[in-house]
């Protein structure tokens, strides 16, 4: 006998049938975006508190230059931040709450100039 994914009752008349009705298949689909919509973001919030931690960790004088492969083996995920803040240059740093980062080239090496977010910033 198979039973509704949803409701767990037995599924009565055609064999091809997976649910029960309209309702349990609908419901079973809504609940499961909603599973799959909960654990991207715990995953992203996940990251982003990774990637602050390894900012901090390598910034403890206020600024700092790290080379990309450390941060990286540490966990760190460039695409993941919370804000950026642009410079009267031009430069874009992105930032994880209040440690920022920009990638930068230093003789062919690629690097990572860290900053902490300051209250002129906003
Ligand atoms: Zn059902």
């Amino acid at each position: 006998m198979k039973t509704c994914p949803n409701c767990n009752n037995p599924i009565n008349g055609r064999s091809d049938k997976v649910f029960c009705d309209d309702y349990c298949k609908s419901s079973f689909h809504y609940k499961k975006n909603k599973a799959t919509e909960q654990s991207f973001f715990e995953q992203v919030q996940k990251q982003l508190k990774l990637n602050r931690k390894i900012l901090k960790q390598f910034n403890k004088a206020g600024k700092a230059t790290v080379r990309k492969e450390e941060l990286i083996s540490e966990g760190f995920n460039p695409k993941f931040f919370t804000h950026y803040w642009k410079n009267k240059k031009g430069d874009v740093y992105l930032f994880c709450f209040e440690f920022g980062f920009l990638s930068i080239n230093d003789n062919g090496k690629d690097k990572y100039l860290l900053i902490q977010w300051q209250s002129y910033m906003n």
